[in-house]
């Protein structure tokens, strides 16, 4: 068993279906939508955005909404350029926002690049590392029951 370091709880917990819930008004049409997930640290930054821009733009759609290096892609139809001004606004908070905690963060290198809090990028590179040791003993431990059999 390998002992791996726990990663902040968020400040506030929001549970992955309330998440969901928040945007699912304003999800594009079937075959245009493709998802959400981001990390739970940027689920209330999200939906405050969400809320925002449905107050100005009540027929807006999110495309997809997602994580690539360390960027809040906040992907939708329907809005000018005020509202892809709050778009932007919001990913600038998401580049200093901990995508695990919601706590301060920076953009950081641990197995890809994330938006971390200081904890929660010692914790992956510690748990990355434990992970690779235990995957080697793991991998040694059957090569010797298949030699020995
Ligand atoms: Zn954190």
């Amino acid at each position: 068993m390998t002992y791996r370091l726990p990663y902040r709880k968020p400040i506030e917990s929001i549970p992955y279906d309330e998440f969901y819930s928040a945007l699912e008004p304003n999800h594009a049409p079937d075959g245009t939508f493709s998802g959400v997930a981001v990390g739970d640290g940027w689920y209330r930054l999200v939906m405050d955005l969400n809320q925002e821009l449905t107050e100005k733009y009540p027929n807006y759609s999110i495309s997809q909404v997602k994580e690539k290096f360390g960027d809040l892609r906040y992907y939708t139809q329907g809005l000018d350029e005020e509202g892809e001004k709050m778009v932007s606004l919001a990913a600038r908070d998401a580049t200093k926002t901990c995508e695990r905690c919601s706590r301060a963060g920076d953009l950081r290198y641990a197995n890809f690049y994330e938006v971390l809090c200081w904890w929660d990028a010692i914790a992956t590179v510690v748990n990355n590392a434990r992970d690779r040791s235990f995957n080697r003993k793991k991998a040694k431990a059957r090569e010797r029951a298949k030699n020995a059999s």
